[in-house]
């Protein structure tokens, strides 16, 4: 495994108009959390998040959309924003997280250069009926078949502690094996008082652990990205998640959530002598 950190930036160019009923997710209107939502953010806007996110170290940009997949109106405006980012901001790698998308979808945004898809599992297939009822855990499997068929990067993965049992983690980290993506991001659950679901009963040793799982079972992944909920897990034990097969994670905020500032990412990583990966 790489040791050098990968860390990504995360950019929510549409928020919180999503009709689906994911229990974990306050950008479904469902809930009416009490988050920024939007239709459309600004494209110099993104522009200046994506210069940001270099400068601070980010190697990846993902461009991610609420809603449960790619309409027409939202493919041609990542399409658009891809274009523009290549320019702008040639070192970054370009990923798109916009749902559900067929592989005719996956090709369009391959072809205006993005390069790799995240679309996650989120839960196990058994599982996944508590959790969202208004789409299926096969449309998301399917999905990332797609990414692979387009020939684009595949990452995939999903969250913990929305209530599944440990044999639920287990079959998720075995459907991801069989999908074989290039970068695994494991969530941790970061309750909202809007959403019903409980919250997150994990330990930070018990999530410790779960990175851990998730490396052995994944053994071929070239990444494990410690994503959403990280600050909220473990707190003042982030540094352990190296020592338990991390390799990646996000920088600056998450979609709905603020992540703690850059500076402290990079303090942290020094002290522990890890270096940050300039290349993909
Ligand atoms: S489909 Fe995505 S954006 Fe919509 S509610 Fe589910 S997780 Fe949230």
């Amino acid at each position: 495994m790489d040791k050098k950190i990968f860390l990504c930036s995360i950019c929510n160019i549409n928020s919180g108009t999503c009709n689906e009923d994911c229990k974990f997710c306050s950008q479904s209107v469902r809930y009416k959390a009490d988050i920024e939502r939007f239709k459309q953010k600004p494209i110099d806007k993104i522009i200046s998040e994506a210069k940001m996110a270099r400068k601070t170290g980010a190697l990846g940009f993902c461009l991610v959309t609420s809603d449960k997949g790619l309409t027409e109106k939202t493919l041609s405006f990542v399409c658009d924003v891809a274009k523009v980012l290549q320019k702008e901001t040639p070192e970054l790698r370009l990923i798109a997280c916009n749902g559900t998308a067929s592989l005719e979808q996956l090709l369009t945004l391959k072809e205006a250069g993005v390069k790799a898809y995240n679309h996650n599992l989120e839960t196990s297939k058994e599982f996944y009926h508590n959790i969202c009822t208004t789409h299926s855990w096969d449309e998301r499997y399917e999905t990332c078949q797609n990414v692979n068929k387009a020939g684009m990067v595949l990452i995939s993965g999903g969250i913990f502690g929305l209530g599944e049992t440990q044999e639920d983690r287990v079959s998720m980290l075995n459907s991801l094996k069989e999908l074989n993506p290039t970068s695994v991001p494991i969530n941790f659950y970061h309750h909202n008082d809007a959403l019903e679901l409980k919250p997150n009963p994990l330990t930070t040793d018990e999530g410790l652990e779960l990175i851990k799982l998730t490396r052995e079972v994944l053994s071929d992944a070239q990444r494990i990205m410690v994503a959403g909920g990280r600050e909220l897990m473990f707190g003042d034990r982030q540094n352990e998640i190296f020592n338990y097969g991390a390799n990646s994670i996000i920088v600056g905020n998450y979609l709905t959530t603020s992540g703690r500032v850059v500076s402290k990412d990079l303090e942290m990583l020094e002290s522990l002598n890890l270096e940050v990966a300039k290349k993909v």
